[in-house]
């Protein structure tokens, strides 16, 4: 892992020592296809995806799916 987080949620990518920007990314997970704002290094390219924000969003589109 080449990334940190800091306290104020920021991500850095310690390669780059640059701060990583969300960038809309279309992810796959468990059968879900779905979009999500992604922090990513502007640089480098290396993405920081934690699982607390898939599971946050998986939830959110399975609640969209029981809705329907
Ligand atoms: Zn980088």
């Amino acid at each position: 892992m080449r990334l940190s987080v800091t306290e104020n949620k920021v991500v850095i990518c310690f390669q780059c020592q640059k701060e990583l920007q969300p960038i809309k990314t279309y992810l796959s997970y468990l059968g879900h296809s779905f979009y999500a704002e992604i922090p990513k290094c502007p640089d480098c390219g290396e993405v920081y995806i934690s699982e607390e924000l898939v599971k946050s969003r998986i939830a959110e589109v399975e609640m969209q799916l029981e809705d329907k």
